[in-house]
């Protein structure tokens, strides 16, 4: 299965953009988005869940005999950089700062932090996979320490071999990883549909590195509220084509 190769398959991918999108347009629409972001993000995040499976098992019906390659305590795919949305940023944080120890927190935004100025340091996107290689900040111990609020490409990279893993961590992005096509796309589709309607609603909507925007998210005052005012509170961790560097 590969997506633009079946009507159906696309129609469903692209049924996953315009849930995402109806969702955040009216959280922006409302006085207490800045209250409501996490529950927005969860609802979103389990209809990203409920499509991976379905994908899984519609792989498997259609004789599709590959087998999961991820295992708990696997962090290879926590070592490049993740693209996601303000929304994924603004949920993993409150749900970070309302679950993790003070010790943790501070921990993970020392991390975080330093990849941030790593980041800096880069000519762009074709050197992040080497800033990432010193892993996510929300990484700890091999384990996601925000799995309940991980954003939608970590919910749906899931890998046929562990091989190709260790190569691509090795080598960079240029090697592919087999992996459920649809399934990827389908979280992608999420991430699509949301930043759409964020940038339709007025609000900055950069595509940025998890590793840097979430430093921010963490360190800096009043973040979001800065943002839901219009402020482009990430760019610092907004992905860079080299001229910009
Ligand atoms: S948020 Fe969690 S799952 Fe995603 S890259 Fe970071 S540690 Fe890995």
């Amino acid at each position: 299965m590969r997506p633009g190769q079946n009507q159906a398959v696309q129609q469903k991918i692209d049924g996953n953009r315009q849930f995402a999108s109806a969702y955040v347009g009216t959280w922006l629409a409302k006085e207490d988005a800045l209250e409501r972001t996490g529950k927005v993000f969860s609802k979103l995040a389990l209809a990203a869940d409920a499509a991976l499976e379905e994908w899984e098992e519609m792989r498997k019906q259609s004789g599709d005999s590959h087998e999961m390659a991820c295992k708990d305590g696997c962090d290879y795919c926590c070592r490049q950089p993740v693209m996601v949305t303000p929304l994924e940023v603004f949920a993993l944080a409150d749900w970070l700062k309302a679950n993790l120890k003070k010790p943790d927190l501070d921990d993970l935004s020392k991390r975080a932090s330093e990849y941030l100025n790593a980041m800096q340091k880069c000519e762009g996107f074709g050197e992040y996979p080497d800033v990432a290689r010193t892993a996510c900040p929300v990484l700890k111990d091999h384990r996601c320490s925000g799995y309940e609020a991980r954003p939608f490409m970590c919910r749906a990279y899931h890998s046929f071999s562990l091989e190709q893993c260790i190569e691509r961590f090795e080598h960079g992005d240029s090697k592919p990883v087999d992996h459920n096509s649809p399934a990827l796309y389908a979280a992608v589709m999420h991430r699509v549909g949301a930043a759409q309607k964020i940038h339709e609603m007025g609000k900055p909507s950069p595509q940025v590195v998890l590793g840097g925007a979430i430093a921010i998210a963490l360190t800096e005052k009043d973040v979001e509220q800065r943002w839901l005012n219009g402020e482009n509170v990430f760019a610092r961790a907004e992905v860079k084509s080299p001229n910009q560097a």
